[in-house]
């Protein structure tokens, strides 16, 4: 049943809104997460969790449990078809978790969602935020069943189409564009790419991830032009022979899950707006490229969970900070993407760009850091 009242509330409890509720409940904050789905979501979804924010993720002793059911890849590597371009090692990143993590995004929910149960939290479900009206010491959120709840906060970890950020009265901006369309799936494959790296094929018709995951299935991701509703085994196929290694190609064996989504880049005009906050999903997307999203949420997340702890001040510093963020791993996963897309007169001086550049140990070390999602330090608050 919802409280009546509530220091934080939590509207949404994906793997965001969980991590805020685990961070705050850490610090001993009263948190409520409501949640509008009866049940927490089985598939797969984001499958990567990077290096960088497995070390914010420490902080609240949830890198070492996911790190224990993942799968560790040390390298990522950049193919066009058989041609290796650059290998990039995350075995050197100064972290204690110098790989990047394969784990189903359900299994990261499952892990986040068993350490706040452990804090004496839960998830209360099936509520749907309606409506939230603010004022100068705090917010009532209503309820589809009728129910409100009068809290200090309110976080916005509701997603893409996020109400909170509706009814805050946040604009969420970008290109004006259609959005780029991907297909994903799992799949069972017989395949001679090594299975101890992720690699990322760049090829005219666009990029393709190819992962091995924990449960022995490889998740493939493409941008195509037009994705089928229902995408079958023969659709993966045809991205593997037209993307994938050439001289053994990979088999489809048959697929344990499939999707499409189609991604709008876009950033929250504010993380702030009087006692509502936002973060994940709800505050920016933009292409999976280089596995990003989740992760980039998961940090927000904690950052957040920190901010509330502190106070008024650092929230503000929480959305001053964060929003720049989302704007480099914006440009990021843009520019992954227009890389793998390069004109066919373009390639040739591409992979030699791309051989020449993470040949060179400084800029291969950079990509590592960049890729495994590490931040540098919050600006300080200037002085009093
Ligand atoms: C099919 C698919 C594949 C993906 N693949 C990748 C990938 O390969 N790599 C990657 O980085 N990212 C991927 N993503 C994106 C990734 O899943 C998101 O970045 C991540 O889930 C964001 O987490 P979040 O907690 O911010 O938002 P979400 O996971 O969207 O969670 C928001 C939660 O809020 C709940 N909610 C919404 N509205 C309300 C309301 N009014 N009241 C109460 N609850 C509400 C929703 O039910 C949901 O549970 C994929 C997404 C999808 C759908």
């Amino acid at each position: 049943m919802l409280p009546e009242h509530t220091d934080v509330l939590v509207v949404g409890a994906g793997p965001t809104g969980l991590a805020v509720a685990v961070t705050l409940a850490g610090h001993g904050v009263a948190v409520t997460v409501v949640e509008k789905l009866a049940e927490p979501p089985v598939t797969s979804r984001a499958a990567v969790v990077h290096a960088g924010t497995l070390e914010v993720l420490d902080r609240i002793g949830i890198a070492e449990p996911l790190a224990a059911r993942g799968l560790r890849s040390a390298r990522f590597t950049v193919r066009d078809r058989d041609r290796v371009l650059a290998t990039v090692g995350f075995d050197r990143l100064p972290s204690r978790y110098p790989y990047a993590l394969l784990i189903s995004q359900a299994e990261t929910e499952a892990v986040l969602a068993d350490r706040l149960t452990a804090l004496g939290g839960r998830v209360l479900r099936p509520y749907e935020l309606t409506g939230l009206e603010l004022d100068g010491a705090g917010a009532t959120a209503r309820f589809s069943d009728g129910g409100a709840v009068r809290a200090g906060w309110v976080v916005g970890a509701d997603g893409m189409h996020s109400r909170v950020r509706e009814l805050a009265g946040i604009g969420f901006g970008g290109p004006a564009d259609p959005g780029e369309s991907f297909l994903l799936a799992d799949v069972r494959v017989d395949s001679a790419l090594p299975r101890d790296q992720v690699t990322l094929f760049l090829s005219r018709r666009g990029p393709l991830v190819w992962a091995p995951l924990p449960d022995g299935t490889v998740r493939l991701v493409a941008t195509v032009d037009d994705a089928p509703r229902e995408p079958q085994a023969r659709h993966f196929q045809t991205l593997l022979d037209e993307r994938g290694p050439a001289r053994r190609p990979d088999r489809v064996l048959d697929v344990a899950w499939a999707s499409r989504f189609r991604i709008h880049h876009r950033i929250a005009d504010r993380y702030r707006s009087g006692a509502v906050l936002l973060a994940g999903d709800a505050a920016h997307v933009h292409s999976p490229a280089g596995g990003q999203g989740m992760n980039l949420g998961l940090r927000d997340a904690v950052a957040l969970g920190e901010a509330l702890v502190g106070g008024p001040g650092a929230l503000d510093r929480y959305a001053a900070d964060r929003r720049p963020r989302a704007e480099e791993v914006l440009g990021f996963a843009a520019g992954l993407t227009r890389l793998a897309a390069a004109p066919p007169a373009l390639r040739p001086l591409r992979n030699l760009l791309l051989r020449t550049v993470s040949a060179l140990p400084p800029t291969r070390h950079r990509l590592a850091s960049r890729l495994a999602g590490f931040e540098p330090p919050p600006t300080p608050s200037p002085a009093p």
